[in-house]
This record gives structure tokens, C-alpha cells and sequence, in this order.
């Protein structure tokens, strides 16, 4: 039987660790923190799931691959951790973002509506948007219960004999050799190593170091008959200037905002602490497109960390028995179970770096 070391329990380091159970592996499972780590890039109430990704023709298709591993992600926990909200990008002028998404969706064959502002406001009356504004609608996308979902991850690893070791930080790695030594001097050995220690990889691998970065996300409160809309409305993929996004309120989650216009240069040891005054410069570019902004407030800030360079793309690198997970921006967690599988697929000689690495980057 192969044994698996995995480095950092986030969702890839979890999806990598069911994939391999499934194909018959022994597998370790290292976390520097806390299971689940509440710091963990991975670690919030919710995560989106959306076909919209520009001209970006290969992550686009990507996202059908990634729905297909959910649904076998659901089997193995016995329950459906996502809600199909829908996903809308609003558009402000003729070729941004969203018109973009909608030309990669013509050519892909990708299900859509086109709205206009008027039938935007009738699904979601909570706004309140130019004349010339349209609306790029996917009824397939939604909201993936992310905390939810580590939970379910880390106990059907554990039910089917996974180790799972908590407050075992990796010092050093020998990618060549599948062996990593723990802070504490105790050195293990592997068949194969999956590296996916999120934005903490170039303190452990200093020669992989990219740029990384703090994204604060905001929980809002607004006015209650706006409250009602928004949790039936669709979530916002695009609205305003600056890569804004809202994620529904369903099932026991809250209202969240974030902005893409709102990512600081920063690092984890630079904290997860947030103010919540904080909160009102994430709801700003919001505020114009808001019914009754003046009702909204931030009730509560969450703080994560993760690489991102100018490329946005996917990097993994194989060296020697090792398989290293970096640059997954602020888009990984959709394709997180996607991505375990095809490292296992590539453990397993079915395909190769060359094409695990081309396939990454949105090939
Ligand atoms: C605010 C925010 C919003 C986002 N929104 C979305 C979204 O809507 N849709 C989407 O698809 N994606 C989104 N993302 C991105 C997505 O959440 C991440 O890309 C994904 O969760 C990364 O998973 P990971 O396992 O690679 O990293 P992480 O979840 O960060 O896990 C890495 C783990 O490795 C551990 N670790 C690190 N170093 C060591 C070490 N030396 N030894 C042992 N353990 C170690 C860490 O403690 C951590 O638990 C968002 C991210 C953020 C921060």
C-alpha cells in the first residue's frame, strides 16, 4: 500500500486525502493548527461556485468538471452541501467582465439569460441599478457550505482510517524524497508528499514564495424587507466597480459581502484580526446599487490569506515524489475535490505532470 504524507488540512490537503483513500492509499494527514484550523483560507461559512471566469475558456469548462467531483463529494458524505442560488454578474458597460463571461459562454455552450436592469430588479429587488446596466444570469452556480463541508471532509478521511494529526507543524521538506522533518525533530517518511499549505507555503518552501495576500469579506445586516429578497435572490458574481460579490443567506449562513478592490498585500503572521468598521469600506462600492443603503451595516469580518500573482493561474509543480499546490488566489475552493483527484490521477501514472501542470493552468 503507497503512503501519502499530506502537508496543511485545508480543502485541497482534504479533497487530495479522500482521492487517495479512494484509490487504495495510506494516507497522513500534517496540520500546523487546530481540525478543522479556523485561519485556513478554507475556514468560512461560505464559498461561491460560479461558470463566470472572463475569456477564461479552460476554467470555465473546469467549473462542470468540479460540479461532477461535488456530487460524488456528496455521496461520500451523505448530504448536499451546496445551494443552487444561482449566480449573476451585472454589467456596466459594453465589454467588462461580465461581457466576456457571456461571449465564453456562447462559445461553450454554457445555459444563461441575458437580463436587462428591469428584469434584474425583478429578481432582485434589493437593488437598484442604472438603465444601461445588464445582467449575465447562470442558474446552475451558488453557494458551497464551506465550514460545513471541511467538517464533513475531515470526518469521512478519519472514518476511512486516514491519520489525521493536529498542531504538527512541517519544517522543512524533501520534495525529492517524499519525506517531511516536523518542528518537534520527527521525520517521516512517504511514497508520495502533497504539499497544500495555502498562503503559508513560502515560509516552508522560501524558493516557491509568490505574493500573497489579506482579503477581509464583510457579514451584513440590512433592512429586514431587503433581508428577504437577498435570500431568494440569485448571488452576485460582478456588481459595481472593483470585482464586488454577495453571497446568499441560506440555510443558517449569513449575508456576505467582499470586493475584490478591498485585497491588501499581507501575509498570516500579520494576523486575522479585523475591525468592524472595517466592514463599511467592503459595503461602499455596494452602497450605489443598494436599495435603502443607508440600512446596511457590518456585523461581523472574516479574514483570509492566499496566493495570488499576476498570471492567475494555478501552479502545481511536481518534483521528485512531491506534488506542490500554490497560487489559488481567491477561486481554488470550488475545484478544490477536482483538483485532489487529478493529484492522485497523476500518483497513479494516469496522466502526466506535464499535463496535471498544463491542466492547472486553465489549459
Ligand atoms: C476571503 C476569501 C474569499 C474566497 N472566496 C472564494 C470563493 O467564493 N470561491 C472559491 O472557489 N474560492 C474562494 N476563495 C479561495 C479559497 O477559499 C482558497 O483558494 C482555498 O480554500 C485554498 O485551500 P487550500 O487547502 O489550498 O489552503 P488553506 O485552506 O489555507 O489550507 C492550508 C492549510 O495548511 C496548513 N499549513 C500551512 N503551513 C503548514 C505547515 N508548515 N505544516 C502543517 N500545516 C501547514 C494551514 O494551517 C492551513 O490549514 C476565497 C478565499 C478567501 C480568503
Amino acid at each position: 500500500m503507497k503512503h501519502l504524507i499530506v502537508v496543511g488540512a485545508g480543502l485541497v490537503g482534504l479533497s487530495t486525502t479522500r482521492a487517495a483513500l479512494a484509490s487504495g492509499y495510506k494516507v497522513t494527514v500534517l496540520e500546523q493548527g487546530p481540525l478543522p484550523n479556523p485561519n485556513a483560507a478554507s475556514s468560512d461559512q461560505h464559498r461561491l461556485i460560479r461558470y463566470q471566469y472572463g475569456r477564461a475558456a479552460g476554467y470555465t469548462r473546469m467549473v462542470s468538471h468540479a460540479f461532477d467531483v461535488w456530487e460524488k463529494v456528496w455521496g461520500d458524505l451523505g448530504e448536499t452541501l451546496f445551494e443552487k442560488t444561482g449566480t449573476l454578474g451585472i454589467a456596466h458597460g459594453s465589454n467588462d467582465y461580465v461581457a466576456q463571461s457571456l461571449a465564453t459562454f456562447e462559445d461553450l455552450g454554457i445555459p444563461h439569460e441575458r437580463l436587462t436592469s428591469t428584469e434584474i430588479e425583478r429578481i432582485a429587488p434589493q437593488l437598484t441599478l442604472p438603465e444601461d446596466a445588464w445582467g449575465l444570469l447562470n442558474a446552475d452556480g451558488g453557494v458551497l457550505l464551506a465550514e460545513r463541508i471541511v467538517d464533513g471532509l475531515l470526518a469521512w478521511n478519519r472514518s476511512q482510517g486516514a491519520v489525521m494529526r493536529a498542531h504538527c507543524r512541517v519544517e522543512h521538506v524533501d520534495l525529492e524524497r517524499a519525506s517531511v522533518r516536523l518542528i518537534d525533530g520527527e521525520v517521516l517518511e512517504g511514497d508520495v508528499l502533497v504539499v497544500a499549505t495555502g498562503a503559508w507555503l513560502g515560509e516552508l518552501l522560501p524558493s516557491h514564495a509568490l505574493p500573497t495576500y489579506r482579503q477581509a469579506a464583510c457579514y451584513v445586516e440590512g433592512p429586514e424587507a431587503m433581508m428577504a429578497h437577498w435570500r431568494n435572490g440569485p448571488s452576485l458574481t460582478d456588481i459595481g466597480i472593483g470585482d464586488n460579490y454577495a453571497l446568499m443567506p441560506v440555510r443558517g449562513t449569513g449575508l456576505k459581502f467582499g470586493s475584490g478592490a478591498h485585497r491588501r498585500a499581507g501575509s498570516p503572521t500579520d494576523g486575522f484580526g479585523a475591525e468592524l468598521a472595517e466592514g463599511y469600506e467592503v459595503i461602499a462600492p455596494f452602497a450605489p446599487y443598494l436599495r435603502y443603503a443607508e440600512g446596511y451595516r457590518p456585523v461581523r469580518m472574516a479574514v483570509g490569506y492566499y496566493v495570488k500573482d499576476s498570471s492567475e493561474k494555478f501552479r502545481i509543480d511536481t518534483i521528485g515524489k512531491s506534488m506542490v499546490v500554490t497560487n489559488c488566489d481567491g477561486q481554488m475552493f470550488k475545484f478544490g475535490p477536482l483538483v485532489g483527484e487529478r493529484l492522485i490521477a497523476c500518483a497513479d501514472g494516469k496522466i502526466s505532470a506535464g499535463e496535471l501542470q498544463g491542466w492547472a493552468a486553465g489549459a
